[in-house]
């Protein structure tokens, strides 16, 4: 691509450049939320754009810019909103085109608020870190034999719960559950004294595909939209109690949150990286072809109730084992469809060293290693008042693409 240079002025910090253009849901007040594309500190208002003719000669709907989710605009095909992304490209390096000239296009995104991006059909979280497998197998059973015997030849995953999903901005209460105490033979029921965030990204799927019908690891993006920042809040003491033999369930279904604005898989393509050695060798149906891994910094802090925030893991999506092509494969080779909406996340993303582990349960040692924050306070999982962020973004040759931030508050449990 050639250089774009944009008539806006656009920090060259910012998350949303010209070479990102993620797509989301926004309100501004007494308006209906409504399909925007971020660009600096601004929102593209989609409909007003294709009002003002930006979207001259595509062919769109202009109802499904109107809509309060983008499952309808990704049902219409990957490759119209591409032609969006590409048309907005050249008119915001066009001082002459219609998305200049027009008022009311562009709004404020201070001014603005944000949406879930999409209706969630079914959600399904990946177990794709071998260092957080390893961490969370040390735990939870053999520091010996950490890993299964399964997890070199299976993208290992769960069905998890697309109705609890949820935006950054919007809080959540600690949950209650059955735990065990230790030492203890008989569980009690209470507020969960070990509320984790697990720093996850998850990709959201843009095309059907048919019952019965595997998608290749060659197919696989063109079935892959975009991608979000995802918090896989866990409850380590509920989880531990009840996942034996079935797996995970009330420890983690009572939320996720995920951040507003869905970055184009194409927009990510410069930030392409090799990922490990996978030995033993893969069975023939999860072998891939090229760089199929992303280098993404990812970073989570803790703000405590009225304070400052303390950075406490810097992680990269680079350290995946398994790849989001590896995991749709697996996950559709048996004839499991896919819908448009979808989501797939990664599982926890966790780095070699300690200060890159992507939860509370591995940075703290289950505990046993507190975190002090910058106010003084220690942290061995999360408190109540407690917001953790999450932020994301990629950088290579003056090119950044980003996620933006993800934030989420902890509330007292429901009385
Ligand atoms: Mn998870």
């Amino acid at each position: 691509m050639s250089e774009l240079n944009p008539w806006l002025n656009i920090a060259p910090d910012s998350d949303f450049s010209i070479h990102n253009l993620p797509f989301g849901i926004f309100s501004l007040p007494n308006q209906r939320p409504r399909v925007g594309v971020a660009i600096g500190e601004f929102i593209i208002d989609l409909p007003a754009a294709s009002q003002a003719g930006v979207f001259a000669g595509l062919n769109i709907p202009p109802v499904v810019l109107e809509q309060p989710q983008l499952n309808d605009l990704m049902l219409l095909g990957k490759t119209l909103s591409l032609q969006i992304r590409h048309r907005l490209q050249q008119q915001l390096c066009d001082a002459t085109s219609a998305l200049k000239v027009a008022a009311g296009v562009l709004v404020s995104r201070n001014a603005a608020n944000m949406h879930m991006p999409v209706q969630v059909g079914d959600y399904t979280d990946f177990y794709s870190s071998i260092e957080h497998a390893t961490n969370v197998g040390k735990m939870f059973r053999d520091p010996e034999n950490a890993l299964l015997p399964n997890w070199k030849h299976i993208p290992v995953g769960y069905h998890g719960r697309a109705s609890s999903i949820i935006p950054s901005g919007e809080p959540i209460r600690r949950p209650k559950g059955q735990t065990l105490p230790k030492g203890q033979s008989k569980p009690v029921f209470q507020a969960s004294q070990r509320l984790d965030f697990e720093l996850e990204m998850a990709f959201i799927i843009g095309k059907e595909s048919k019952l019965g019908q595997p998608i290749s690891t060659q197919e696989a993006n063109e079935y892959i939209f975009g991608m979000v920042l995802f918090n896989d809040w866990s409850a380590r003491d509920i989880q531990k109690w009840e996942y034996v033999p079935l797996g995970p369930f009330l420890g983690k279904n009572f939320a996720s949150s995920i951040s507003p604005w869905v970055v184009m898989l194409e927009a990510l393509e410069p930030f392409k990286v090799a990922g490990p050695i996978q030995d033993p060798p893969v069975l023939p149906y999860l072998e891939y072809q090229g760089d199929s891994n992303y280098d993404i910094d990812l970073e989570v802090g803790i703000a405590p109730e009225g304070k400052e925030e303390t950075l406490v893991s810097k992680s990269n999506f680079k350290y995946m084992y398994w790849n989001m092509q590896q995991q749709l494969a697996h996950h559709t080779v048996n004839g499991c469809n896919v819908r448009v909406g979808d989501m797939l996340a990664s599982g926890t993303i966790s780095g070699h060293t300690p200060d890159s582990y992507g939860s509370m349960l591995e940075l703290s040692w289950s505990g046993s290693k507190p975190l002090t924050l910058a106010d003084g306070s220690a942290r061995s999982f999360i408190e109540n008042g407690d917001t953790v962020k999450m932020r994301g973004f990629s950088q290579r040759a003056g090119k950044r693409v980003g996620f933006g931030e993800l934030s989420t508050k902890v509330l007292p449990s429901h009385p």
